[in-house]
């Protein structure tokens, strides 16, 4: 099975002088960055790191993150990515929970880390976005010999409920993930420039942006911040021929006016969604703009991410998330764990090579998610008969009205269909007697008129009576996380 660790330096001796990152004006080969990854697994071994000890990365989407995952897996340590917009208590939280041995930190996100690592005494380096020190310093390792079944990653994520716990990914789970996709899903080749935009700290970018491209020896073209506007140039300037970001990303960038008269993003040739649903007024409008096909699929954190995808190579479904990748398995159940009957809703429990060891440190947490060899999604789907799953909404998110279940998913795509909406999300608020009522957080497109009442026909007239949002707030943004997906437990309402 393909090990992680070697994921990088297989492709260093394929494709020495081709470029592994592009960074602004910056091209790093895979000589280079090899090279930068042995230096950091240098020196980390000598400084006494052991096997499987932890080390946290605080970095944005920049070269040294990559020199330093890939030189940590190297040494035969478990890298703990980190958002480098977490406060004090937060990153307090990761290191103690990880057992962190040290931290590196982007410089000029270092205020908070440094707090935090002085009161855990935890040492501290800062790193600055191409890696010098301490890979200049540093001798180069021989690799430590890891195993499928070692630790690579913990990935912290607060899963359905509570604070972040640590998804524990092995060198099996990451590489044969990362095998599968690049080789038989997305099919990258050497020529291909993928951009990375979203955050590597994260499983969807780590795994679907960085570790495919260096698997095939692809250029990884590194985005630190999303801004549509820039967005849509880099991926004429750039020849980005394969994409891959959140509805949200893709929503932006068809609502952004053209930045060319001509081709807009003339060479690119897969674009792939993940993480949240993607309306499908969004992956049409954007299939149409860009010409070229956008395939959704499925995860999360604790499965490495990818689980099931629209393979391009069948027939895409506007709305699903495809069927299982190679080598995993899903199933929808219910809440015994058994089997639902055909075409009814349950929850997707997934079995595969993706599937992580547990939570760290948390057998409880693990039992409860994995309690019989199946990974609990806490998302609800249907399948079809084509053996398409159909993600109908997360367990937790779904909204009781008088005894009926009301999926804010359902009306959300109702409203992506309205053309003066520019993003919607629809929650659960108290109701006297029915116990919850749908409503809807809208944000308008620039200059759109639509009004409230016009929203609430515009959905009742599509959907059961039960369902439509009775209230509809218009909202200047929704709150987004570090990935791009709206938080809808942040939305305040101004009720
Ligand atoms: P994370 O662990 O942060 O990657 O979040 C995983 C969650 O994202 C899943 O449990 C789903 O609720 C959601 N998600 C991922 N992909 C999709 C998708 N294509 N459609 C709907 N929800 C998705």
């Amino acid at each position: 099975m393909p090990n992680i660790a070697e994921n990088l330096s297989t492709t260093a001796l394929l494709h020495p002088d081709h470029p592994a990152l592009r960074f602004g004006e910056l091209v790093v080969t895979y000589a280079e960055l090899d090279t930068a990854a042995s230096r950091v697994a240098g020196t980390l071994r000598a400084e006494g790191l052991a096997a499987g000890d932890r080390v946290c990365v605080m970095l944005p989407n920049v070269p040294a993150f990559v020199a330093l995952y890939y030189g940590i897996l190297r040494a035969g340590g478990v890298v703990v990515p980190m958002n480098p917009l977490l406060k004090k208590r937060e990153i307090q939280h990761c290191l103690t929970d990880s057992g962190a041995t040290r931290l590196f930190v982007y410089e000029d996100v270092a205020q908070e880390a440094t707090a935090a690592a002085a009161e855990t005494g935890l040492p501290l380096t800062t790193v600055g976005a191409v890696l010098t020190p301490p890979g200049e310093q540093g001798r180069i390792a021989a690799p430590s010999p890891r195993d499928d079944g070692d630790l690579a990653a913990l990935l912290y994520t607060s899963g359905t409920t509570g604070t972040p716990k640590g998804a524990a990914l092995t060198h099996g789970n990451l590489g044969r993930n990362a095998e599968i996709l690049a080789d038989h899903v997305v099919r990258i080749t050497d020529e291909d420039v993928m951009m990375a935009c979203l955050p590597l700290f994260h499983a969807f970018g780590q795994t679907g942006s960085m570790n495919l491209a260096i698997r095939r020896g692809a250029c990884l073209l590194l985005v630190p911040r999303f801004d549509a506007a820039e967005v849509l140039y880099m991926l004429r300037e750039f020849g980005v021929t394969i994409f891959v970001a959140v509805p949200t990303m893709y929503n932006a960038l068809l609502h952004e006016p053209p930045v060319t008269t001509g081709p807009e993003a003339g060479v690119l040739r897969v674009c792939v969604s993940g993480g949240a649903p993607l309306p499908a007024e969004v992956l049409h409008g954007f299939e149409k703009r860009f010409g070229c096909a956008v395939g959704e699929g499925y995860g999360l954190s604790e499965t490495s991410p990818v689980t099931t995808f629209n393979h391009l190579d069948r027939p895409r479904k506007a709305g699903s998330i495809g069927t299982p990748i190679q080598g995993v398995e899903v199933r929808l159940v219910d809440e015994a764990g058994h089997d639902v009957p055909a075409g009814e809703v349950g929850e997707i429990a997934i079995r595969g090579h993706n599937v992580m060891a547990g939570y760290w440190n948390r057998p409880e947490d693990t039992a409860e998610a994995i309690p019989d060899g199946w990974f609990r999604s806490g998302d609800l789907a249907r399948q079809d008969d084509d053996g398409y799953f159909f993600i109908v909404d997360r367990k937790k998110d779904v909204i009781i009205r008088g005894g009926y279940n009301v999926y804010p998913r359902e009306l959300e795509d109702v409203l992506y269909e309205h053309p003066d909406v520019l993003e919607a999300a629809v929650l659960g608020v108290p109701h006297t007697s029915l116990g919850e009522e749908a409503a809807a957080a809208v944000v308008l497109v620039p200059n759109a008129r639509a009004t409230e009442e016009e929203l609430r026909s515009f959905v009742k007239a599509r959907v059961a009576p039960y369902k439509y949002p009775r209230e509809i707030w218009f909202l200047p943004s929704l709150p987004k996380g570090s990935t791009g997906k709206i938080l809808k437990r942040e939305i305040q309402l101004p009720r």
